[in-house]
């Protein structure tokens, strides 16, 4: 069974009498383990379509089926308790509290998932010492690089031991060298079995993914393995 599955989705955005096809008629089937990326122009739908993966938003026409659950016709209550539990986001901007420690952030999660603060602290340091961070903890985000803070980022996603992973741009901010770091990373994190899905704009960094999608004004234009496989380890 696949792990995530959506058939014919549509997401049509309506602003005032003006309706947008952001994604026309999408399906995509993504088993657990693969390493994905997501690409195409801007305004081709990648970030409605990994809005409505991530469970942040759902189709306006279509199915979604997550580990089995059928996720297109969820409550906004319902859907914020599947995001919880099942997808960790890596976003471009890092998006994390500044006035947070390292620490406070990666166990963020862990309170909405009731989990006891003794044991947060410790699952939380363990996270941030798997990424190479166990000596920044203390650290808050603007005492951190920027390939510091995306580790951070990282691990806070990867806390509640998600079904997918969703990375967004992880490297859009980071300078050539650090994205090779990232890139590293996730490729780990990729080889200890967990999903991703990865949206980016460069060819080189899609190059570390498994398998690529391309997207063109709402539609999959093409969905290949990739044979050349660049690993940085
Ligand atoms: P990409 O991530 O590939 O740049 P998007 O999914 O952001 O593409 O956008 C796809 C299309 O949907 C674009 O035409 C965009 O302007 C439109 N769009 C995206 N989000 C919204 C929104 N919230 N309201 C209205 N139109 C939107
Ligand atoms: P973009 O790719 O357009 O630069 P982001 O990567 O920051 O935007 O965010 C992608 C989507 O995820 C947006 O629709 C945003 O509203 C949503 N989002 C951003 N941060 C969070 C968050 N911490 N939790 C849940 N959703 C978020």
């Amino acid at each position: 069974m696949a792990l995530l599955q959506i058939t014919d989705v549509a997401r049509i955005y309506t602003i005032g009498s003006e309706t947008i096809e952001a994604l026309k008629s999408v399906s995509l089937r993504i088993n657990k383990g693969e390493f994905v990326a997501l690409m195409g122009p801007s305004g081709s739908g990648k970030s409605t379509l990994m809005n409505i993966l991530g469970c942040l938003d759902t189709p306006s026409r279509g199915s979604y089926l997550l580990n089995g659950t059928q996720v297109s016709e969820m409550t906004e209550d319902e859907l914020a308790e599947i995001r919880n539990k099942e997808i960790g986001f890596v976003f471009q901007t890092f998006n994390l509290l500044p006035k947070s420690t390292a620490l406070e952030n990666v166990a963020l999660p862990l309170i909405y998932a009731g989990i006891s603060k003794t044991a947060r602290t410790a699952r939380a340091a363990q996270a941030l010492e798997s990424v190479g961070l166990g000596q920044r903890m203390e650290h808050r985000p603007n005492e951190l690089s920027g390939g510091q803070r995306q580790r951070v980022a990282v691990a806070r996603a990867l806390i509640n031991k998600p079904s997918i992973i969703l990375a967004d741009e992880p490297t859009g901010n980071l300078d050539t060298r650090t994205s090779i770091e990232i890139m590293g990373l996730l490729e780990e994190i990729h080889q200890q079995g967990n999903t991703i899905i990865l949206v980016t704009h460069e060819e080189d960094i899609a190059q570390h993914a498994h398998r690529i999608v391309r997207m063109r004004d709402g539609l999959i234009e093409s969905d290949n393995p990739n044979l050349e496989i660049k690993s940085v380890s």
